[in-house]
């Protein structure tokens, strides 16, 4: 016997069949006539008759109609039966009276649980009754059809219904007695196994009525279920046959628990009330929320099931995305900035007189900022693109149009060691358009700091470059039009908003080196807007990425010899500074000793994270200028140093390090015309999937692969520290795969204009309650 899901996928399945081939229409009665009478008997108990009646004449007289009215029959058949899934398949919201519980009732409260198994339940982030609605089970057991025990194939995990025939007991030794009993369901007999579980004998006696759910195996002939799922029965009419999840579980709590918990809860769904907008439900035909709950706990199909997941995704993005957007509208809405008037005179001149030419990607982005810094909301864009892209000379276009304006800039970046390299490049670019730079770190001497912040305050000074020193408090000035944040990644949502609500409202751009991919760039930054610089100037070559064991450092070494005779210079990168107990690894401080002695007739240098700030600096400064031919060192160099003769970058242990953290380390080489390489070396016995991804890494210079690549390996949770980012850890949303949805729902609610609704910020609060930046922001 059929049940209604599959009667319903047959007569979908008939009708596709037919489409395919239309000449064959006087087939497509019969089929579905025959279909209804194998399954009058579920009809009738699903009541639904009248329905298949109605569907039966639509079909019958298909063959003669003309072809044009045939068609449109065709698609009202077709709207038909999603009808009836929607009636069928679909839970209805009902009224039923049960105890009404608050959402925030301690989950210890709830029958079955208690304090002790209350703890255990934290473990699976389950607090309260509203935590326990949203985890999703990871799967679920289709137990609605009963297999005979003759069909069941071995490996086949069925239901099966039958009565207890017999029982025998074996002691293989003094630990393990297996229990077995003999299974009859009138097709054949089945042995059922239980492993020292004597209570099981006072349920099975002979002659019980009992469903197993369970894998089949088959033995010597003999056909066996070692500790299935069972449920007496008084007789076969009483069987459970439904859709059973599985939930995620944690130890100390069994899935029968976990069940019998959420039988109590699942209740509750039928009081929630629908927080998402009518009009989003229709528009993307979602379930409402008793339906898309009951979807996943008690679910009345497999089609169910499915429409609840794609629901819970559109509703979880939604929340996300209001979020976000919500906080952005917040900030256009309540703050005016400065509608400036850049005419673009002298950034034309100073464009004209670069030794190179922008290409089309910066030019781009440039415009995108400048059409930003003359609206009068004030810009809140990411400037995103790969190492070497040239990030750097669109931000000075932009600091050259916002002096043009009449403003002055400020450019943020994380150390002191970059903050001095940047100045030292800008001052020199910008110094010939009259634009006066300083620089303000930590380590700037009192009495200039003083000096510099009076300066700040009287216009006498463009532009400001430094550490996070240069937005603090005391630091005032004249008219700040423009702030440009470099390597994004320390600076959330959040610091953003508390930049901006300081009273002025300058004009913000955030760059980043780390290519983050579409999808994530859309959730991670749905208050920013983006632009893109996805083309590399020309001229450069793709650094040669190749993967090595170690054994191999001796070819290694010739090879950077030959380069240092061209005047090359290399980088070797450790993940370690100095030896540790804990790991076996090479370190930074004992491989300078021994690279010292390999390469004796040049000179090493050394830095890693633990140098004082002055000394690092000292040490840039002489393979900048080339009186260090190799520098070994950690991931310290790993942002923005440019040394554009260093050809040859080890990296050792680069099995140790992240895909994205390797690009950017990739990235301090190849930063000329000419050709660059980097080594990696690893153990000869890592394991295969490392050694997969570290070859798609070799393949590919593309800062955009390189972190697609890095996503689908690390997942999103840990691509980035989720926490810091303020994105939570999705439950339903798979941010690789779901870019259309994300998409979609951002363009409804950006359409929609719905701005701060109160039930659904109470539910983004309740959702996302571990996301503390995300909840700030709103
Ligand atoms: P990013 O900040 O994106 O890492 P930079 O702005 O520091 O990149 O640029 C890297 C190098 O490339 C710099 O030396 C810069 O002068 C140079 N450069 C920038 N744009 C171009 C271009 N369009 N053509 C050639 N060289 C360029
Ligand atoms: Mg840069």
């Amino acid at each position: 016997m059929k049940h209604v899901e599959e009667i319903i996928e047959s007569m979908e399945y008939i009708i596709t069949l037919k489409e395919k081939n239309m000449k064959n229409w006087e087939e497509i009665f019969p089929s579905f006539n025959s279909l209804a009478r194998e399954s009058y008997k579920e009809l009738k108990k699903f009541n639904m008759i009248e329905d298949m009646k109605k569907i039966l004449s639509y079909v019958k007289p298909l063959n003669m109609l003309p072809p044009e009215r045939q068609t449109k029959r065709l698609n009202n058949l077709k709207t038909s039966l999603i009808d009836l899934k929607n009636k069928y398949l679909i839970s209805q919201t009902t009224n039923i009276k049960e105890n009404k519980l608050n959402l925030f009732t301690d989950i210890k409260y709830i029958k079955h649980v208690g304090t002790k198994r209350g703890n255990l339940l934290k473990n699976l982030n389950i607090e309260n009754i509203y935590d326990a609605l949203y985890t999703a089970p990871r799967d679920w057991e289709d137990r609605r059809k009963v297999k005979t025990i003759y069909n069941i194939s071995d490996g086949e995990t069925a239901l099966i219904v039958g009565k207890v025939a017999n029982m025998d007991e074996v002691n293989i030794n003094k630990g393990l007695k297996i229990i077995n009993f003999s299974i009859n369901d009138g097709t054949g007999i089945m042995t059922i196994s239980f492993f020292n579980q004597d209570y099981i004998k006072n349920y099975l006696k002979k002659d019980t009525i009992c469903a197993f759910y369970g894998k089949a195996e088959y033995n010597f002939g003999q056909k066996q279920m070692k500790s299935p799922d069972f449920q007496i029965l008084e007789n076969k009419n009483n069987l459970q046959n439904k859709i059973i999840p599985i939930y995620p579980l944690t130890s100390g709590i069994s899935q029968n628990i976990m069940r019998k918990i959420m039988k109590q809860i699942n209740p509750q769904i039928y009081y929630l009330e629908e927080f998402l907008p009518d009009k989003f439900i229709k528009t993307f035909n979602l379930l409402n929320i008793n339906q898309r709950l009951t979807g996943i706990h008690e679910p009345k199909s497999s089609y169910h099931i499915k429409k609840s997941l794609i629901t819970f995704k559109y509703e979880e993005i939604f929340l996300f995305e209001y979020a976000i957007l919500n906080s952005k509208k917040k900030i256009k809405k309540h703050l005016k900035g400065y509608s400036k008037n850049i005419n673009g005179e002298l950034s034309k001149i100073y464009i004209n007189n670069l030794n190179f030419k922008l290409t089309n990607a910066q030019k781009r982005a440039h415009i995108e900022i400048r059409e930003d810094m003359k609206k009068e909301s004030p810009m809140n864009r990411l400037l995103q693109g790969d190492v070497g892209s040239g990030k750097t000379a669109v931000a000075e276009i932009s600091i050259i149009d916002n002096f043009e304006a009449g403003f002055q800039s400020a450019l943020m970046v994380p150390t002191s060691v970059l903050a001095k390299q940047q100045y030292q490049k800008i001052k020199l670019n910008l110094e010939k358009i009259n634009i006066k730079t300083e620089l303000l770190i930590g380590e700037t001497k009192e009495k200039e700091k003083k000096e510099i912040k009076d300066k700040l305050k009287n216009g006498e000074i463009d532009l400001i470059i430094g550490t996070h020193a240069i937005i603090q408090n005391d630091v005032e000035f004249k008219k700040l039009g423009l702030i440009i944040i470099d390597e994004q990644h320390r600076f959330g949502v959040n610091q953003r908003l508390s930049l901006i609500q300081k009273g002025s409202s300058p004009d913000i751009l955030v760059m980043t080196a780390t290519p983050i991919p579409r999808t994530l760039a859309l959730t991670l930054y749905g208050d920013l807007d983006v632009s893109i610089i996805d083309e590399m100037p020309s001229g450069r070559k793709k650094v040669k990425t190749i993967l090595n064991s170690d054994n191999n450092l001796k070819n290694i070494y010739d090879f950077i010899k030959d380069e240092l005779k061209k005047e090359n210079q290399a980088f070797f990168i450790y993940p370690l500074i100095e030896e540790s107990e804990a790991i076996d690894l090479k370190n930074a401080k004992d491989m300078h000793e021994q690279i010292s002695k390999i390469f004796s007739d040049y000179n090493v240098g050394l830095l890693h994270g633990k140098m004082k700030s002055v000394e690092k600096n000292e040490i840039m400064e002489k393979f900048s200028k080339k009186e260090i031919n190799i520098l070994v060192s950690t991931t310290v160099i790993e942002v923005g140093v440019d040394i554009p003769d260093a050809t040859v970058m080890v990296i050792e242990h680069a099995d140790r390090f992240g895909l994205s953290q390797l690009h950017q380390l990739r990235g301090r080489v190849g930063r000329s015309s000419k050709q660059s390489y980097c080594f990696l070396t690893t153990s000869s016995n890592i394991s295969k999937e490392t050694k997969t991804k570290l070859t798609q890494f070799s393949a590919n210079n593309d800062g955009f692969k390189v972190s697609e690549i890095d996503l689908k390996w690390r997942g999103p949770g840990k691509f980035f520290g989720t926490q810091q980012h303020g994105i939570p850890d999705f439950k339903f949303i798979d941010i690789t795969e779901d870019l259309k949805i994300i998409e979609e729902v951002k363009k409804y609610i950006e359409q929609d204009n719905i701005l701060d609704d109160k039930k659904i910020i109470q539910e983004i609060k309740m959702r996302f309650k571990n996301s503390t930046e995300l909840i700030k922001a709103i």
